[in-house]
C-alpha cells in the first residue's frame, strides 16, 4: 500500500510543472504502480475531492474550522495561524511551516477514510466531530502530507489539473497510448466518475472503456448543439430530406432519472436539483409510464399555458423557501430525449426511434410536456416553424438530425444538434461563456468595487484557461455585490497553473477558474495582450465585450473552448 506521502510528493513535483504533457505523463506514471482501488482514490484526491462528479462531495469544513483544526492538531494559538496566513495567503503552506514531521507511514487508504468520516458526520455536534478528525490527520500526515490534506479540505488544490488531464494520464498509464484519451473521454462522458473510471483501466485496460453504459441513478453529460451562422449551413451539415426543428426554450437542462416511484433530477452541471423542483420530481413519477426512465429535456418557468421569460425560473435556484416559491413561479418540463427505459440504453438508436419512445411513454400534462417540433422535408416550412417559434417568444429552434448515425452523444458538441437562434437571423454575435480569472479595481463612480473582469476561455486540449477578453461594461448596480461575493471564495494570491495570462494584462486580483459568466462582443481579433489560442505572440481577443449574466449552470470547463471560438471567427 502506497503512503500518503508519496502522493503528496508527486503533487508537490506537480505544482512546478508547467508543460501539460510533463505532468500528464509524471501523473501517469505514479498512477501506474498503484493498485486499482488506490487508483480510485489517487484520482478523486488529484481533483481535490472524494467521490464522483455527481455526488455529494462536500466536507462541510470551511476557512474558519479549519483554522480551528489546525490550531488543535500542532497546540498553536488561532490568532498565530491567522497571521501566517494573512503573510502567506494558503493555509497549506501556513500547515507545512508549522508542522515539524518530516516523515509518515499513513497510507493514502488511510486519508481517503479519514475525509469521508469528515464528510459523513452530521447533525448536531458534527462540526467539532469533523475538526477533531482532520485535527488527528493533520498530526499524523507529516508536513508534506498535512499541507496538501488541509488544501484538499478546503477544496483547492492548486495543482492546476483537471478532469480532461486526468483521463489523459489514464491512457497513458493504463493503455500506453495517450491517442487513446477519446475513448476515456467517452466513457467518462457516460459515468461522470473518474475514480471508478480509473479503477476499472488499471484493471482490464481500455475494454473496461468501452462496457460503459447508462446506469440509473448515475447521469451522463449532456448531448450538447452546434451553432451556424447562416441559416442555410443547416441545410449542407443535415445532409437528410427530411429535418426536423424542435422549439429551443430558454431555461434549465434537466436530466430525469424514474425508477418506480422514485424520481431523480439532475442539473446540466449533474447535481441532484430534486429538492429545487418537487412539482417536477412528482408529476414525472405519475407521468411518465415507464417503471424505469432517463429523459432528457429543459425546465422553463410556466404559468396559465405560457412559457415565462429565463429570469422567472432563476428565482427557483434556492435551497430555502421551495414550498413559498413554487407557488409563485410554477414551472413545467419539455422533454425532448429518452436515453434509457426499462434497463435498456437507447444512447446507440437514432433520433427518430428515440422520440417515438419517448412519446409512448410519456402521459402529458401541466408540468410534464413533449417539446413540440416540426418535422419536414420542404426547408421554407422549417423556417416558418422558426419564425412563428421567435413570435411566440422563444429563443429559436434546435435541428436535430433524422439520419441512422443520429445516436445520442454525451457530452458532446457535435452537428447531430444545430442551434439556430434569433440573435444568429439578426446578424448579431452569439454570446460567449467565459471564466473569470482576475479582476481589476474600479475607480471614479466604480470604487470600491470591480472596474473590469478578466475573462478567459477553455482550452480543452491543454486543460487550461487563456484570456480572451477584459469586461468593463454591461453591469448593473446589483451586479456588483453578487459578483463579488461569488469571486471571493475564488481569491488566490498567485495565478494558478492552469490559467495563462499576458504580462500586460496582470489584474489586481486573481480567482482560480471557478465562475462563469456569459459575455457579448462585438467581434474577435487577435491581441499581444490575451493568451486565447495563442499563435506566436498574438492571441485571439474579444472586441467590445460587454457582461450579460452569471452562468451558474456551468463548470469553469463548459466554458466556450478555444477551438469553438476559432470556428466562429473563421465562419
Ligand atoms: P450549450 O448548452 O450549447 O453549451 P447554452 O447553455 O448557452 O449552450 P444554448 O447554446 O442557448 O445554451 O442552447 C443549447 C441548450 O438549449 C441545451 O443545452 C438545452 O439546455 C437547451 N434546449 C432547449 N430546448 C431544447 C431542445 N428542444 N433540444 C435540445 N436542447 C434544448
Amino acid at each position: 500500500m502506497k503512503t500518503f506521502r508519496s502522493l503528496a510528493s508527486l503533487f508537490s513535483e506537480l505544482e512546478e510543472i508547467s508543460s501539460y504533457n510533463e505532468k500528464r505523463d509524471k501523473l501517469a506514471g505514479f498512477l501506474e504502480n498503484l493498485e486499482p482501488k488506490e487508483v480510485k482514490r489517487a484520482a478523486y484526491l488529484t481533483l481535490g475531492t472524494i467521490g464522483a462528479d455527481y455526488e455529494d462531495t462536500d466536507l462541510g469544513i470551511a476557512g474558519k474550522m479549519a483554522i480551528q483544526a489546525v490550531g488543535e492538531a500542532y497546540d498553536e494559538k488561532e490568532k498565530k495561524i491567522n497571521k501566517m496566513l494573512d503573510k502567506m495567503g494558503d493555509l497549506g503552506d501556513v500547515v507545512q511551516k508549522i508542522d515539524s514531521k518530516t516523515s509518515s507511514r499513513i497510507s493514502i487508504k488511510e486519508v481517503f477514510s479519514a475525509l469521508q468520516r469528515i464528510q459523513r458526520a452530521s447533525g448536531e455536534g458534527s462540526q467539532g466531530k469533523k475538526i477533531e478528525i482532520l485535527a488527528g490527520l493533520l498530526k499524523d500526515a507529516g508536513k508534506l502530507g498535512a499541507k496538501f490534506i488541509t488544501r484538499i479540505v478546503l477544496g483547492k488544490t492548486r495543482l492546476g489539473i483537471g478532469e480532461q488531464m486526468v483521463l489523459d494520464s489514464f491512457a497513458v498509464a493504463f493503455t500506453g497510448d495517450s491517442g487513446n484519451k477519446d475513448t476515456i473521454e467517452d466513457a467518462y462522458n457516460k459515468c461522470n466518475d473518474i475514480g471508478e473510471l480509473g479503477g476499472s483501466l488499471a484493471e482490464n485496460g481500455l475494454s473496461s472503456a468501452k462496457r460503459y453504459s447508462i446506469v440509473l441513478g448515475r447521469p451522463v453529460k449532456p448531448m450538447l448543439a452546434q451553432r451556424v451562422d447562416k441559416v442555410s449551413d443547416i441545410l449542407e451539415r443535415v445532409q437528410t430530406d427530411e429535418i426536423a426543428a424542435e422549439e429551443k426554450y430558454d431555461g434549465e437542462r434537466v436530466q430525469l432519472h424514474k425508477d418506480g416511484d422514485k424520481v431523480i433530477a439532475f442539473s446540466r452541471r449533474l447535481n441532484d436539483i430534486s429538492r429545487q423542483f418537487p412539482e417536477i420530481v412528482e408529476a414525472a413519477a405519475k407521468q411518465i409510464k415507464a417503471e424505469k426512465a432517463v429523459l432528457d429535456g429543459e425546465i422553463v418557468a410556466y404559468e396559465n399555458g405560457e412559457i415565462k421569460p429565463f429570469q422567472k425560473l432563476m428565482h427557483r435556484r434556492r435551497k430555502h423557501d421551495i414550498e413559498k416559491y413554487r407557488e409563485k413561479i410554477p414551472v413545467a418540463v419539455f422533454l425532448f430525449d429518452a436515453i434509457y427505459i426499462e434497463g435498456k440504453s437507447l444512447l446507440k438508436k437514432p433520433y427518430p426511434e428515440r422520440r417515438k419512445r419517448l412519446e409512448k411513454i410519456i402521459r402529458p400534462s401541466k408540468r410534464i410536456k413533449l417539446a413540440r417540433r416540426k418535422v419536414s422535408t420542404d426547408f421554407q416550412e422549417i423556417k416558418g416553424f422558426f419564425k412563428k417559434c421567435i413570435e411566440g417568444g422563444l429563443e429559436g429552434i434546435i435541428v436535430k438530425s433524422v439520419a441512422k448515425k443520429s445516436v445520442y452523444q454525451p457530452g458532446k458538441r457535435g452537428w447531430l444538434w444545430i442551434k439556430w437562434k434569433k440573435e444568429y437571423a439578426e446578424g448579431m454575435q452569439d454570446t460567449f461563456d467565459l471564466v473569470v480569472i482576475g479582476s481589476y479595481h474600479g475607480k471614479g463612480s466604480r470604487k470600491g468595487h470591480f472596474g473590469a473582469l478578466l475573462c478567459a476561455a477553455y482550452n480543452k486540449e491543454k486543460d487550461r484557461f487563456e484570456t480572451f477578453t477584459k469586461v468593463g461594461s454591461g453591469y448593473k448596480d446589483k451586479d456588483f455585490p453578487e459578483i463579488e461575493k461569488k469571486l471571493k471564495k475564488h481569491k488566490v494570491r498567485e495565478p494558478p497553473p492552469n490559467v495563462r495570462i499576458a504580462d500586460a494584462m496582470k489584474p489586481d486580483i486573481f480567482y482560480e477558474p471557478g465562475l462563469v459568466v456569459e459575455v457579448l462582443g462585438a467581434n474577435i481579433t487577435t491581441s499581444t495582450g490575451h493568451t486565447a489560442g495563442r499563435d506566436g505572440d498574438k492571441g485571439l481577443a474579444l472586441r467590445f465585450p460587454r457582461f450579460v449574466s452569471l452562468r451558474p449552470d456551468k463548470k469553469p470547463d463548459d466554458a466556450t473552448t478555444i477551438k469553438e471560438i476559432r470556428s466562429i471567427k473563421n465562419g
